[in-house]
């Protein structure tokens, strides 16, 4: 942890607990290894070096060890818990263990962040803090849309004008309290989002966004994993 840091530890949730379902492997996707390091590893050296100072990992129920494992080489503290059925539901899980976690009492910033995004550049973390630090509710990363999109309609489908469209990453960051009365919102109305920054717009706040990269995509199917493997090998890292 950064002492220096007037904001408190800045804390990532980083949830990991889907099956992966539609990369076709038998073990949990964030386990899943590119040039021999597991996908939820990468993700975290990379929050690490762009400024998070401790990694809470929403893992699915049952996978604590294995996760342990992989996370004994992280260069931050990590804490583990079990996610839910929904992505949203694993976040909560992921705000409830900060609650108890020791050490975090003063957190007042806090990144989401899927573990499948494994290869984001550790620039794209620190925007997000900044942004976070500056005073704002909720950020996101986001990049414009390079394909022409066609929205389908009932009689066909229609062209959408592409230039204000903008495709939502992670690290999403937040204000904690902001966050954690989103979360709390969601619960009470039995209400889905499919991100954490549509939680905070849900009480009716602003997102800012910032500037992504196309190197924060999601490792989601086969096709994905021969892109990280070249990209990891590029960068001749880990
Ligand atoms: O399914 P999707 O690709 O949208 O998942 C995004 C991220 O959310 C992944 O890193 C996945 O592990 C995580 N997730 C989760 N709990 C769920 C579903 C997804 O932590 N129930």
């Amino acid at each position: 942890m950064n002492p220096s840091n007037p904001n408190g530890p800045v804390v990532a949730i980083v949830v990991a607990a889907g099956s992966g379902s539609r990369l076709g492997t038998d073990i949990p996707k964030a386990l899943r290894e590119v040039r021999g390091v597991p996908l939820v590893l990468s993700s975290v050296r990379r929050l690490a070096e762009g400024g998070v100072d401790v990694a809470l990992v929403v893992v699915p129920a049952g996978q604590e060890a294995a996760f342990e494992g992989v996370l004994d080489a992280a260069p931050i503290p990590c804490g583990l818990v079990a996610g839910g059925d929904e992505r949203q539901h694993s976040v909560a899980n992921g705000l409830g263990l900060i609650e108890w976690h020791g050490g975090l009492e003063d957190a007042e910033v806090v990144l989401v962040h899927d573990a499948a995004r494994a290869f984001v550049p550790p620039e794209v973390v620190r925007r997000v803090i900044d942004a976070v630090r500056a005073g704002a509710d909720a950020v996101v990363p986001v990049i414009a849309v390079v394909d022409t999109i066609r929205e389908l309609t009932d009689e066909g489908s229609t062209v959408v004008d592409r230039t204000a469209l903008r495709a939502v990453q992670t690290p999403q960051g937040f204000k904690r309290d902001v966050l954690a009365l989103a979360h709390e919102r969601l619960a009470e109305n039995q209400t889905s989002v499919t991100d954490d920054a549509a939680a905070v717009e849900y009480l009716g706040l602003d997102v800012v966004l910032v500037e992504g990269a196309r190197e924060a995509f999601k490792v989601t199917e086969p096709f994905d994993l021969a892109i990280a493997e070249a990209l990891a090998a590029a960068q001749d890292r880990p």
